[in-house]
This record gives C-alpha cells, structure tokens and sequence, in this order.
C-alpha cells in the first residue's frame, strides 16, 4: 500500500485508465476504491483516479494517460525522479524533491503529492500492475456503472471516433506530444 513500485510485468503496449461518459454518473466509487488499494483508506483527495465534470453536462473520471512524451518527466529533468518504464509512468521517492512542477505541467491533473515508501513524493496511477482484482484495475473491476476500460492503445482511435470526448482528450495530448518533440 502507498508504493509505487516498479513494473516487473511488462505490458507491452501502452495501456490506459479510460473512461466511458456515456456510462459515467460520477458517483466516485472508483475514487474510494483506489484510495483503498493504495493508501488503505477511502479518501477521495487520496485517489490517483479523479471525477470530473465536463462541459456541466458529462462526468468522467480520469487517470494518468501514460503519455508517451509527458510533459511530466520533461518537467522533471532537474531530479530525473519520473521516467516511463514499460509504458507506465514511476517516480522514485529517494529522487522527488515534491517541488512540484511535474504536477503543474500535468494538462490532465493526474499527478498528485503523497507519501510512499515513509518518503513525500508525487504518484500517478500506475495501471495497479501489482494490485490487480481478478485480474483487473479495482476501479475498473468496481465500476458500479461499467463505465472503466484498461484500454489498449491499439483501440483508442476507434473509441476517438465513437465519442467527440476521447477526441478531445487525445487531441490534447497530441498536442503536447508535438510541442515537446519541437522543443527538443
Ligand atoms: S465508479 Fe464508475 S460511474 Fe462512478 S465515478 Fe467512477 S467511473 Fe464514474
Ligand atoms: S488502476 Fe489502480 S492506481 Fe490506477 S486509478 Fe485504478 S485503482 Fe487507481
């Protein structure tokens, strides 16, 4: 509980928390839920999966998208204390100094200040690789409404096509992505 620890399962391919909004009614079962499994108390400020509202008329619930160039790590450069490892993004708490700017930098709000390993440092949702019910992400498993998905990279652009929401999330982070590789 409260570690993050280093995927010794590889995934492969990049994979993400995702969040269908026609289903979602933003009860916040999944915020309890993941605060359980990594803090070991239902507290919704300690989740790595957050219910928002979008556009006053669609909740959603969002976690950290693995981006592949994130604008988290490049933040970071000073500690190197974020890198992507298989796809999935890890901190080391003996590198984070919590100055912060990572979860500035986050266009999503997905990283977060906690204390793991008796040290301060940022957390992210980290896919629970080690945490899995059933072989699924509790959030994803606990969904009263269905409404989560661990989805394949591979089938997000169907999902783009299907509702103008993952376009828009996905376009946002496209567009991160090329800014930073222009900034390179
Ligand atoms: S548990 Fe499911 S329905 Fe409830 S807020 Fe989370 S994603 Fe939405
Ligand atoms: S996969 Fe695990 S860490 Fe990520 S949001 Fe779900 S319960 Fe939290």
């Amino acid at each position: 509980m409260g570690t993050n620890q280093q995927s010794s399962q590889k995934s492969g391919e990049r994979k993400l928390i995702l969040c269908d909004p026609d289903k979602c009614d933003g009860c916040g079962i999944c915020e309890l839920v993941c605060s359980n499994v990594k803090e070991g108390a239902f507290n919704p400020s300690m989740s790595r999966i957050r219910t928002v509202r979008l556009d006053h008329v669609a909740n959603m619930a969002i976690a950290c998208r693995q981006c592949e160039t994130p604008k988290c790590v490049e933040a970071c450069l000073k500690s190197e204390a974020l890198k992507i490892d298989d796809h999935i993004l890890v901190c080391d708490p003996e590198k984070c100094t919590l100055c912060g700017w990572c979860v500035e930098e986050c266009p999503f709000g997905c990283l977060f200040p906690d204390s793991q390993a008796g040290k301060m440092s940022v957390v992210a949702c980290d896919l629970c690789i080690h945490d899995r019910i059933d072989k699924m992400p509790p959030c994803v498993k606990y969904c009263p409404k269905q409404a989560l998905s661990l989805m394949p990279e591979g089938l997000l652009a169907q999902k783009e096509r299907e509702n103008p929401i993952y376009a828009r999330l996905s376009a946002l982070e496209k567009d991160i992505s090329q800014k930073s590789k222009i900034a390179e």
